[in-house]
């Protein structure tokens, strides 16, 4: 997966936001499928199920294509919820930006490179961390392979299973602020990428020199949020642009997170909507020491990706 990232930005030498805007741009186009020689794995409950149809005589559906940008084959425009994730420490049970340091030689950085973090521009931090690596030898498939190994967050592939059992009901959205790049590696390897209607996050691509090169999401104006990205900013604009396609707002709206950075998004959620905080985790504590009635939607700890799925079972029922 090279494209023309170094291109863009030799081509806009005069500044970053013609950059910025260039680089989102691409970005939604050509945002990496699945790789074709590493099909998603079935998942038991698909496999007993195909095997039962071609064992009645039926044929075996085709090969499901892994991961295109393509809408999903249910219509979207009828959903009743809008599921949001957050994707370090909630979807897998790791943060992906140390996850990838197993790469690096010695499988640690070096002092300097740790010490020149500033706190609020952790984008250009990871930035410097794989300019580190390139400059190290490590090459993507290294990279890939890091990613792929960090274990899913307890219970979580459950709740992509139900998930895509109800396509009726759940749209399902990623935001996160670590990278394109990590995240669809990740949802590839487990088989989700179709989940998944759409990835909110900091572009990322490998450049001609094998850099893995990190673009900020956006810009905004939000003091509590790090510079590349307001998670606020994000979930709202998706709403707003999702209620005009669609003509009508979402029923009720989810969001499952861990972070800090995931309680800022809270806020523009109303008392329909439920958070689902995982439990003893930053945005938990934030939640509990949060003023009265500051926070609108229901808080719903969890544990297992089993704690959410029981609420929105409960939910999904009530029609
Ligand atoms: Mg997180
Ligand atoms: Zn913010």
């Amino acid at each position: 997966m090279h494209f023309a990232l170094d291109v863009c930005v030799t081509g806009n030498p005069n500044g970053w936001p013609a950059i910025q805007e260039h680089v989102v741009d691409i970005t939604e186009k050509v945002a990496m499928p699945c790789p074709p020689h590493r099909p998603a794995p079935l998942s038991l409950h698909q496999k007993q199920r195909e095997q039962r149809r071609v064992g009645q005589g039926g044929r075996a559906p085709p090969p499901q294509s892994s991961g295109n940008m393509a809408a999903p084959a249910t219509s979207i425009g009828d959903k009743r919820f809008l599921i949001f994730f957050d994707f370090d420490e909630t979807i897998v049970d790791e943060n992906s930006d140390d996850a990838v340091v197993q790469a690096a030689p010695g499988r640690k950085l070096p002092t300097w490179l740790k010490d020149s973090f500033r706190p609020g521009h952790y984008n250009e931090h990871m930035q410097r961390v794989l300019g580190y690596m390139a400059e190290q030898g490590v090459q993507e498939d290294a990279i890939r392979s890091a990613i792929e190994k960090i274990p899913a967050s307890p219970g979580i592939l459950a709740l992509f299973q139900y998930l895509r059992a109800h396509p009726r009901d759940f749209e399902t959205v990623v935001v996160s602020d670590a990278n394109m790049y990590f995240i669809e590696t990740w949802l590839c390897r487990v088989g989700a990428r179709q989940l998944f209607q759409k990835i909110l996050t900091n572009p990322a691509a490998f450049d001609s020199s094998g850099r893995l090169v990190l673009r900020p999401h956006h810009s905004h104006n939000c003091a509590r949020c790090p510079e590349n990205m307001c998670k606020q900013v994000v979930v709202q604009d998706y709403l707003a642009q999702r209620a005009k396609e669609r003509g009508h707002p979402f029923q009720r709206v989810f969001y499952v997170g861990d972070g800090a950075n995931d309680f800022c998004p809270l806020l523009t959620l109303g008392p329909m909507d439920t958070v689902f905080p995982r439990r003893d985790y930053p945005i938990h504590k934030l939640i509990i020491e949060s003023q009265p009635m500051v926070i609108k939607p229901s808080v719903v700890p969890w544990i297992r990706g089993e704690d959410v799925v029981d609420h929105l079972k409960k939910l999904a029922e009530d029609r």
